[in-house]
C-alpha cells in the first residue's frame, strides 16, 4: 500500500464514500457541476429492472430466498472480532449491536434506498435554524423541493385503489384520528395509472421502471421491478452517463490526511481481495451514520485525523419504536398488500406525541416453496412504526479498537409518550401492540458527527466540512444535530444536495 511519503496522485476531483441517499445525491450534483467523481461502495449493484435495462450485468439479487443468515453481510457485536463478523460480502444487511440499542443498515449500490419504505417527510419547522453559521431552513428549502421531486414523491390519484392506504382503510374506526389536508406524506413509488398493472415505463432520464404491483413484495428486502424509488436508479444511472465512475465492492478502511494535498483512502477491493490506495483533494463521507462514525473513529485512532473532539457525541435513534399489531380477526385484511408503507396514522388521544406510520409485515427471504406460507403469516400483522425527537444523548466511542455505542430510552421523554400511545392503541382497538420497551431497534441511527460551529461540540460546519480538515465533508445523517423525529431520508438527501452545492469546482 502507498504510504503518506509517496507522491500524491489524485484519482478524481472528489471521492465519495457510500452510495445511499447522501452519497448518491452528492455524487450526482458534483458530476453536474463538472467535477470528476469516483464513488466507492462496499456492496454490489442490485439486480433490478432499471439497473438491468441500463446494461449493468455484474449484479447480485435482492434477498428473496436463502434465509436470514444469507441476507446478513456483517454483524458487529460487543464481543468477537473488532472489525465485526463478515458473513457474506454481497449480503444485504449490516447489523450493529450496542448497549441498549441495535442498528440496521444496508450494503449495496443504492444503500438504504433498497430497504426503505419510500415515505418522504419534511423535518419539523426550524429544524435547521441556529445550528451553524450560514445554515437555516431557508437555505435548505430549495434542496428539499428539488430532491422531493427527483425522488418522485407522489400521492396516488385514487387512494382507494391502493390496498391498505391509510387515507381510506380506517374510515369509521375510533382509534385513529383522520389526518388534516397535506398531512399524508408522499410516497416514492410508481403507482399504476389504472387498477391494472401495465408494462414498463421510461422516465425523462431514460430510466425504466415497472409500476407497482400491490400483490408483490416491495418491502425491506427491496423492489426488484424498480417500482419503489431507489437512488441507484434515479441518481447514479443518469450520473454514469455524465462521467461518474462507480467502484462497487470497494470498502474504504481508513482515511489518511495528506496535509497539503488532500486525502488518501486505504481501500479493499472485495472482489479481487486486494488492497489499494485512492486519493483525492476532496472526499465526501456518506457511509451512513454507523459506518461514517466507525471510519472516523478508526482513522483518528490510527493517528490520521487529529483529535476531532466532537466525534461520537449526540448519538440518537430518531425515537424509533416498532410494534407488531395483528390485523382484525375477521380475515378482512392482509397487511402485505399495497406499497411497503400504508401511510401516516394518528392514534386517537395521542395525535401529537409521536409520528406513526403503518406498514405491511415483510415476507422473510425463505426458500421459494415456503414463500406463500411466509407471506400469509406476514400479512396477519401490521408494523406500527413510531418516530420522535429523542434526546440524542447516546455516545459512540472507540474502546480497545472496537466501536462501542449506547443509547437508553429512559433519557428521552418522547419514548414514554410513544409507549403510552402504543398501549392506548392496544386498549382502544382490543388488539395487542407487541414491542420491546427496553432495547431500541433502530432503522434511523443518527448523530456522532453533529453540525456545530464549535469543534468541541460537533464535527462539521454548516457546509458539511470537517473542522480542521479542509476538503473532508460528511453527507449523511451522522451530522444531524438532533433527531428529525420523522422518516429522515428526504432530509439526508437535502443535506447532501446542500453540501455538494457549496463545493466549488
Ligand atoms: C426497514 C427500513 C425502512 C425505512 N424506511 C424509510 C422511509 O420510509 N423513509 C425514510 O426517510 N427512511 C427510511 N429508512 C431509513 C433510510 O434507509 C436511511 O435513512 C437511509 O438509507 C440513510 O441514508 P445514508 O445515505 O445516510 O446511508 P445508507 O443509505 O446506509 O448508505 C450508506 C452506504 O455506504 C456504504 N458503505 C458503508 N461503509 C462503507 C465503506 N467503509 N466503504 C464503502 N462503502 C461503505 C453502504 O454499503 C451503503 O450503501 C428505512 C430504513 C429501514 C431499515
Amino acid at each position: 500500500m502507498t504510504g503518506n511519503n509517496t507522491e500524491f496522485h489524485a484519482d478524481a476531483d472528489v471521492i465519495v464514500i457510500g452510495s445511499g441517499f447522501g452519497g448518491s445525491v452528492a455524487a450526482a450534483r458534483l458530476v453536474d457541476a463538472g467535477m470528476s467523481v469516483l464513488l466507492l461502495e462496499r456492496g454490489p449493484w442490485r439486480e433490478t429492472v432499471p439497473v438491468r435495462e441500463a446494461g449493468i450485468t455484474d449484479t447480485r439479487p435482492l434477498p428473496r430466498s436463502g434465509g436470514m443468515t444469507s441476507v446478513l453481510r456483517s454483524l458487529h457485536l460487543p464481543v468477537g472480532p473488532k472489525s465485526g463478523i463478515r458473513l457474506n460480502k454481497t449480503g444485504f444487511l449490516d447489523m450493529w449491536v450496542g448497549q441498549g440499542v441495535k442498528a440496521v443498515c444496508t450494503s449495496g449500490v443504492g444503500g438504504g434506498s433498497h430497504i426503505w419504505a419510500a415515505t418522504l417527510e419534511s423535518p419539523p419547522k426550524e429544524f435547521w435554524n441556529n445550528r451553524a453559521d450560514g445554515l437555516d431552513d431557508g437555505v435548505l428549502a430549495s434542496h428539499y423541493n428539488r430532491v422531493g421531486k427527483e425522488l418522485k414523491g407522489t400521492q396516488p390519484t385514487d387512494a382507494r385503489r391502493v390496498p391498505n392506504h391509510a387515507d381510506h382503510a380506517w374510515e369509521g374506526v375510533d382509534h385513529f384520528t383522520p389526518l388534516g389536508v397535506g398531512e399524508q406524506p408522499p410516497m416514492a413509488v410508481l403507482y399504476p395509472e389504472t387498477a391494472r398493472v401495465t408494462g414498463p415505463l421510461t422516465d425523462e432520464q431514460g430510466i425504466v421502471r415497472m409500476p407497482m404491483d400491490f400483490q408483490k413484495d416491495h418491502g425491506m428486502f427491496g423492489s426488484p421491478d424498480g417500482s419503489k424509488s431507489t437512488v441507484d436508479a434515479l441518481y447514479l444511472l443518469p450520473a454514469l452517463q455524465k462521467g461518474l465512475v462507480i467502484k462497487p465492492m470497494h470498502e474504504v478502511r481508513e482515511i489518511r490526511r495528506d496535509r497539503d494535498k488532500g486525502y488518501r483512502l486505504l481501500v479493499h477491493d472485495l472482489q479481487k481481495q486486494e488492497g489499494l490506495t485512492l486519493s483525492a483533494p476532496r472526499v465526501v463521507l456518506a457511509a451512513g451514520t454507523m459506518n461514517t462514525n466507525y471510519l472516523l473513529l478508526h482513522s483518528r485512532q490510527a493517528g490520521n485525523l487529529g483529535e476531532l473532539p466532537g466525534l461520537g457525541k449526540g448519538f440518537g435513534v430518531n425515537g424509533d419504536l416498532i410494534g407488531s399489531w395483528p390485523v382484525p380477526g375477521d380475515g378482512s385484511r392482509n397487511s402485505v398488500a399495497g406499497p411497503p408503507a400504508h401511510g401516516r396514522i394518528k392514534i386517537a388521544g395521542h395525535e401529537n406525541s409521536c409520528y406513526v406510520l403503518l406498514a405491511g409485515g415483510d415476507t422473510p427471504p425463505v426458500p421459494g416453496f415456503l414463500h406463500a406460507r411466509a407471506r400469509a403469516k406476514a400479512g396477519r400483522a401490521f408494523d406500527v412504526v413510531a418516530m420522535s425527537q429523542d434526546a440524542a444523548d447516546g455516545e459512540i466511542r472507540m474502546h480497545k479498537g472496537r466501536m462501542k455505542f449506547s443509547f437508553s430510552m429512559s433519557g428521552s421523554p418522547s419514548y414514554a409518550a410513544t409507549i403510552n400511545a402504543f398501549e392506548s392503541l392496544a386498549a382502544q382497538s382490543g388488539r395487542p401492540v407487541r414491542f420491546d420497551g427496553k432495547n431500541v431497534f433502530t432503522a434511523h441511527a443518527l448523530g456522532g458527527c453533529r453540525i456545530s460551529d464549535d469543534p468541541a461540540a460537533g464535527v462539521v460546519d454548516g457546509e458539511g466540512q470537517v473542522h480542521g480538515h479542509p476538503g473532508l465533508y460528511i453527507a449523511d445523517a451522522s451530522v444531524f444535530p438532533q433527531p428529525v423525529g420523522v422518516p429522515p431520508s428526504l432530509s439526508i438527501a437535502a443535506w447532501a444536495s446542500h453540501v455538494a452545492g457549496r463545493m466549488q469546482p
